[in-house]
This record gives structure tokens, C-alpha cells and sequence, in this order.
């Protein structure tokens, strides 16, 4: 490897995709294409997406192909080599112990016949990962606490995540063994590759990225995230003091806005100043 290698973790979602509400510079992209084609590049992408959208979002948005993908919520972490995908079982190893030797279908028996819960489609779920529909209501404490105490009986250490699909008018519920989340499997991921974390640098945009975005990891949120995460991260990264560890990108790096990619290049500049260069030569 060589000895100015960057590792780039990066969510996907309005972080390098450009699928929120503000403009995304015209040169973003490609910039972006250009740094993950250097050989000192290592590409991460984290997001919730499964393995066949996190394919979709590469497909349909121009991306460059990863060398790991962290999926799923965190659940399951992909070695990346052209067109084939392989998880990495040393990954499930690390969080199996959580669910006592159980997988996603057998939860399911124990979350049996709870009201309101409905199962979601097969290929939403995974080993690690169980998926229902719920009501739509921002806060379904009955019902998440029913869920709580049977997997407690059963010895199961999990990590409930609810949200709303406004445009489904339903809650989502994703089971997750306790240890899975993003920061987990990206400190993990650097441990088992040897990234060191001043070679490291991770992106996001919202409060899914808090907790990496606050951590000890060099980080960057870009300059289109929600004013409410940009204060909440500022502030919980003051009290951790980790505030030279958190870059909010402001644009006018080469020309650009510091939305989307933008952003990311830009806080990744900042951190190890020579990918600058690489993004300005032609090559
Ligand atoms: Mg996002």
C-alpha cells in the first residue's frame, strides 16, 4: 500500500447522491470518480440500502464502484471486487453474539402475533436484520416496549430503529443486534484492514450519521444537511471535544457549492490537504 493512502467512509443518501433539495455543482461526480480511481484511494460507502440498491444508486447516479460497502443498517459489511459482491464473515461474527445464535427468523417467531406488526418483504430482511411495517405514529411506545420485553425473555441484546414512511403513511421497524451500526462497522472495517485514522475520513448528512459524525473519526458533514443536524452535531462534538474532528463543509473548494460530493471532497482536502492535488490534475 502506499504510504499516502485515504480512506474515504462515506454515507450515500443526499451525502454523495444528489437527492435532496439543493443544487449539486456540476463537477461533483466526476470529481468524485477521479479521487476513487487514484491506487492510494480506498472507497467505503455506509448506508441503510441493501446490497441491490446500494447496485441501483452506483448504476443510476454514476458512482464509483466501492472497495467495501457497509449495508443494511450497518449489518452487513461487503468486500467489493468489480461485479462481486462478498460479505465479510468475520463481520456476522463480530455481531451473532448479540441474538444468542439466532437469525432474523427466528426473532420473527418471538415477535409472533404482536399487533399492529407486519412483516416486510423477504428481500428486506437478512441474518441480522429484521424488518416490519407499523403504524404511522412517530412514537409507539406499547408497542415497542411489547417487542423490547420479548426479546429481553429471550436473552436477545437488540437495537430497535422506528421511523416514518411519510409517503406510505406506515412506521418502519428494523431489528438490529445491538452492535450493529455504522460507527461499529467502520471501527471494525479499519481494524481488520489496518486504516489508520489519520489516513481515515468519514461524510454524512443526517441524523443516522450523528454518532460517526460526532466520534473520534475525522468527519465531514456537507454543506446541504438539515441546520438542526449541523447544530446538533456541532454542539455534541463540542462536549466530546471533539471539535477539530468535525468539518462542515462551506463550498468554494475548486469552484463548488460544498453540497453533496462537493462537500465530501472538500472536508477530505481539509483533512489530508494532497487529495486536492489529485482532484486538479488531469490525469
Ligand atoms: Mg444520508
Amino acid at each position: 500500500m502506499p504510504s499516502d493512502r485515504v480512506v474515504l467512509c462515506t454515507d450515500l443518501d443526499r451525502t454523495v447522491i444528489p437527492n435532496g433539495e439543493q443544487p449539486e455543482s456540476p463537477q461533483a461526480r466526476m470529481l468524485l470518480r477521479r479521487f476513487a480511481a487514484r491506487p492510494e484511494s480506498t472507497l467505503v460507502y455506509v448506508s441503510g440500502r441493501d446490497e441491490g440498491l446500494l447496485r441501483n444508486a452506483i448504476r443510476d447516479y454514476d458512482l464509483p464502484v466501492p472497495d467495501f460497502a457497509i449495508g443494511d443498517v450497518g449489518t452487513t459489511i461487503y468486500h467489493v471486487q468489480g461485479d462481486d459482491w462478498q460479505p465479510l464473515d468475520a463481520w456476522s461474527r463480530e455481531i451473532a453474539p448479540d441474538w444468542q445464535g439466532m437469525e432474523g427468523a427466528d426473532l420473527a417467531e418471538l415477535l409472533r402475533d404482536i399487533d399492529g406488526l407486519r412483516l416486510q418483504e423477504e428481500e428486506k430482511q437478512n441474518d441480522y436484520k429484521l424488518s416490519y411495517y407499523g403504524p404511522e405514529d412517530p412514537r409507539p411506545e406499547a408497542l415497542l416496549s411489547e417487542v423490547r420485553r420479548r426479546l429481553k425473555d429471550n436473552g436477545v441484546r437488540a437495537n430497535l430503529i422506528w421511523s416514518i414512511d411519510e409517503q406510505a403513511h406506515c412506521g418502519l421497524l428494523d431489528v438490529l443486534p445491538a452492535a450493529a451500526n455504522k460507527l461499529h462497522a467502520i471501527t471494525f472495517l479499519m481494524r481488520e484492514k489496518g486504516f489508520g485514522e489519520r489516513e481515515t475520513v468519514f461524510s454524512g448528512d443526517s441524523g443516522n450519521d450523528l454518532e460517526v459524525l460526532v466520534s473520534s473519526l475525522q468527519a465531514v458533514l456537507v454543506r446541504n444537511a438539515p441546520p438542526e443536524v449541523r447544530e446538533e452535531a456541532e454542539r455534541r462534538a463540542a462536549e466530546s471535544g471533539e471539535s477539530g474532528r468535525l468539518y462542515v463543509a462551506r463550498g468554494g473548494f475548486l469552484g463548488m457549492n460544498g453540497n453533496y460530493s462537493a462537500g465530501v471532497l472538500e472536508g477530505l482536502a481539509h483533512y489530508l490537504p494532497h487529495t486536492r492535488d489529485w482532484l486538479e490534475s488531469d490525469s
